[in-house]
């Protein structure tokens, strides 16, 4: 008997029908003699509906309060899994963030998860109980509701399996597992039945949106052994994530992403003296803006420019910030950009294998699409393009690198009956 975290999204909660068939995927694992922890998000596009919301009140609601209000969202879902489970003759109880001592840092609508207490998981599984816990959400060591940004369910569940050491962390969703790129993107585009956790980790970080990047962080630092699963085929073993050394890479490109949420600033006429970008970026830090991509241009009678890449939901933060930094004395302009992507390609098989940048420069150019920045790690490279080249650039790598593949993925929000 071990223990096994399990994960639901929104679109697997969406509505009582799938809330039930959810119940019984719970029931299942339990049945196999499991203890089970599940965790789930908010019902169907209910945390959209509350953002919305919010900003049909105030254009600028406070963070504090939108966390409060993005909250309640899981909190829905948790009760009502719960009242499915009792309903088929088990023992269930839900718990929020703060109920179970999901522990995060004192930063609202991204705070990470610094502890989690295990008491009361403990001794509500010895007691027989199948636990169904609200993801996203935590409580600082104060006792202030915070979220973990969007997505952040997938974190909770892996956060939980590290903290109990589980067995697994399953992650059910809407397709059948990780792609070499969104397959509804490019539909016929190969599965991957095993990726290692740095892959997936970039990949996640570059905007593959299947797992919150945080969680992979958590499942690597853990060794948590993680699978995406579909949940509408409940047999399927999906894509399984793990360490490196326990995989042999022949293939140098993994995976194909996209991230459109970014927006790119120029600062031209900055003075061409030590202490300018640790000025800058020091501020941006201070602030809680996290940077991106970073071009520093050859110096010029004194001068140089600086273009670096922000979240689109910093950019008005960030410019105020630049704006309030007097000591970096920016004679020139602020400009922003905000018709931005950035297309990356990850692998961990890139590593000393020249070549690839040229393959994914060519592939783009043949598509007769510009980039506006380059940025490269290990095994990662990536450019920024015009909004509208995106997803062409996506299908093109994914041809570049051999990643399609003959049959369409299924890619469906429904739950079958089980
Ligand atoms: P959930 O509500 O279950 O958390 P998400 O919408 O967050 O579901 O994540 C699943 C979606 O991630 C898929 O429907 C798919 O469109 C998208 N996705 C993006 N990149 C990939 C990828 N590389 N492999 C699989 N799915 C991906
Ligand atoms: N409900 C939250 C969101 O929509 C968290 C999650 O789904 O993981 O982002
Ligand atoms: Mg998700």
């Amino acid at each position: 008997m071990g223990i096994i975290v399990q994960k639901f999204g929104g679109t697997s909660v969406a509505d009582a029908q799938k809330i039930h068939n959810v119940a019984n995927a719970v029931i299942r694992e339990k049945e196999n003699g499991n203890d089970v922890i599940v965790v789930v998000s908010a019902m169907g596009h209910t945390t959209d509906h509350l953002i919305k919301l919010a900003k049909e009140v105030t254009p600028n609601p406070d963070s504090r309060e939108l966390d409060m209000l993005l909250s309640t969202g899981e909190q829905v879902s948790i009760a009502l899994l719960a009242m499915a489970i009792q309903s088929k003759g088990y023992k269930a109880v839900s718990m929020n963030g703060q109920q179970v001592g999901i522990i995060t840092e004192n930063i609202h609508s991204k705070a990470r998860i610094v502890d989690i207490k295990t008491e009361k998981l403990k001794k509500f599984l010895n007691m027989g109980n199948i636990i169904v816990v609200a993801g996203f959400q935590g409580v600082t060591s104060e006792g202030e509701i915070t979220t973990l940004g969007r997505g952040g369910s997938d974190t909770s569940a892996v956060a939980i399996a590290a903290a109990l050491n589980a067995d697994r962390c399953d992650i059910y969703t809407d397709v059948e597992g990780v792609y070499a790129t969104d397959p509804r993107i490019v539909p016929n585009i190969q599965k991957t039945d095993i990726i290692s956790y740095e892959e997936m980790l970039e990949l996640a970080r570059v905007g593959a949106n299947v797992l919150h990047p945080r969680s992979v962080e958590t499942a690597k630092q853990f060794n948590v052994p993680l699978r995406v699963r579909s949940s509408f085929k409940l047999d399927n073993m999906g894509t399984l994530i793990i360490g490196v050394d326990n995989m042999e890479i022949y293939k140098p490109v993994a995976g194909v992403a996209a991230d459109s949420s970014q927006v790119r600033i120029l600062l031209s006429n900055l003075p061409d003296i030590p202490g300018t970008a640790a000025k800058l970026f020091g501020a941006l830090a201070k602030n809680n803006i996290s940077v991106d991509m970073i071009i520093q241009s050859l110096a010029r009678n004194g001068e140089n420019s600086i273009a670096f890449t922000v979240a689109e939901e910093d950019l008005k933060a960030a410019v105020e910030t630049i704006k309030n930094q007097n000591d970096i004395n920016l004679t020139g302009e602020i400009l922003t950009d905000e018709d931005i992507a950035k297309v990356s390609i990850v692998g961990a098989g890139m590593v000393d294998r020249p070549g690839i940048a040229a393959d994914m420069f060519r592939a783009l150019s043949e598509k007769n699409i510009n980039i506006k920045m380059i940025s490269t790690s290990e095994i990662k490279i990536s450019c920024l393009v015009e909004k509208n080249n995106a997803k062409e650039a996506i299908k093109a790598l994914c041809k570049e690198f051999g990643l399609e593949s003959n049959e369409a993925a299924v890619v469906k929000g429904d739950l079958p009956d089980v």
